[in-house]
This record gives C-alpha cells, structure tokens and sequence, in this order.
C-alpha cells in the first residue's frame, strides 16, 4: 500500500522546508510543485514568453525535461533550483499557473510521479486535485506578515535582496491571484487538517503532521515498509 501526503499552503508559509523534513524522516519522495510552475514560469521569462500567449507556454512546458534530485529540481540538464527562487520568478509565476492548460499537463506528470512512490506533495491543489485520494491532507497557513517575515529573512540568508513591504505585496497579490483564478483555485480541501504555524517553530509542525502519519501508519500495519 502506497502512502501519499498532501500539503497545501499559501505563498511561503514553509511547506517545502517541512515537507522536506518529512520526506527524510519517513522516507518518503518529496515533490514541489511549486518548483514546476516556477520553472515554466523562468523559461518563458528567457523566451520573452508572456503569459497570454497559451500555446507559446504550453510548447515550453512540454519542452521541459524536468528531474527532483533530492530538494533540487534540475529542468534540461540545468540547476533551476536557486534561480526560480527569485522575486522577478515570484511575482510572475501565478500569471502562469492560471493557464489551465498548463495546470492540465502539470498536474498529469505531477499524478505520475506519484503514482510510483511514497510520497510527500505539496503546493496549491494537491488535496484538492492533484492527489484528491490522499489519505494524508495539510493546510499550512500563516499570518502573511509573518510568512514575509519568513521569506524576507530567507532570500536575506542567500544573499538575495528582499524588502519587507515588497515581498508582502508580492506574496498577498499571489495569494489572491492562485485563489481567484478559473482553474482548480487555491482553496483548502474539506478534509485536510489545518495548521496555523504563526506562532509554532519548523520543528512543532514537523511533530504534529509526524504525529498523524505515525498514526496512519501504525493502524495499517505499515511499519515493515517504514
Ligand atoms: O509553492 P510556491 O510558492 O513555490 O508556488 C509558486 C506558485 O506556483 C504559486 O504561487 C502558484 O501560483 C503556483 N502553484 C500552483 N499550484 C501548485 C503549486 C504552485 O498554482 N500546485
């Protein structure tokens, strides 16, 4: 029996920082969807590709020859994972993802690479759609100005320019764009469980999502797997 965990979330409220944890503590295949959107989301931006023109990034998503490698996602042969992590790929890349075109092939490639492992997925419509069968659902929220806090203090540490007031523009207009657009909206599935993390550290949502997969696991005799 195959285990699949879904996260959802907002724009940076530390679902790929967990999932991770997650991934390595349960052994467990992460993948981040969100590093898909961005990737397509870059390429275009270097093809002088606007997001109008559907059929111009349907033919670069379907270019991409995109590999996990751990928490690197590596698109033709090039390390994308740092460079869609910049503000100028942030701020373009739900203009993209409202493309349900685009979600279409994203999601048929992002359904099976889950179908050959165990799995940890997080982004915007896991529970809703991409792993709708999930017996493992999470809705991550935050507070926006603690999560461009968070996002601040994380592009500060790599050395990326950030400024607070900007990156909690950003990160609200991503919000509202992913949950008001046509296409699978951002929206919390009915049977997740939601987990505020504006006042708990990475490590107290680690344990109390690990809680629940402990419990999943134990009551179907999956330990042996583990
Ligand atoms: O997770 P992350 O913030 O990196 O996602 C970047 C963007 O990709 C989101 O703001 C959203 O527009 C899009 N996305 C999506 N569906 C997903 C994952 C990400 O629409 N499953």
């Amino acid at each position: 029996m195959n285990i699949s965990v879904a996260i959802d979330g907002p724009a940076a409220a530390g679902k790929s920082t967990i999932a991770n944890i997650i991934a390595h503590r349960f052994n467990l295949v992460y993948i981040n969807t969100g590093l898909m959107y961005r990737a397509v989301t870059l390429m275009c931006m270097r093809e002088n590709i606007n997001y109008t023109d559907v059929k111009g990034v349907c033919k670069i998503a379907k270019s991409l020859n995109i590999h996990f490698g751990g928490d690197k996602i590596i698109v033709n042969g090039e390390n994308f994972t740092e460079l869609i992590k910049y503000p100028k790929v942030s701020s373009n890349v739900s203009n993209y993802a409202a493309i349900s075109e685009l979600r279409k092939l994203l999601v048929d490639l992002q359904q099976k690479m889950a179908s050959k492992c165990n799995v940890i997925m997080d982004g915007r419509d896991i529970g809703t759609v991409v792993l709708k069968n999930a017996p493992l659902k999470f809705f991550l929220t935050a507070s926006a100005s603690e999560r461009a806090k968070r996002r601040c203090m994380e592009l500060n540490g790599k050395n990326i320019s950030a400024e607070y007031d900007k990156i909690l523009d950003e990160i609200i207009k991503r919000d509202y764009i992913d949950s008001h657009r046509t296409t699978s909206p951002f929206i919390k599935s009915e049977d997740a469980i939601e987990i505020d993390s504006s006042n708990l550290s990475i490590l107290d949502v680690v344990e109390v999502i690990s809680g629940y997969i402990r419990k999943y696991i134990k009551e179907h005799n999956l330990e042996n797997s583990r």
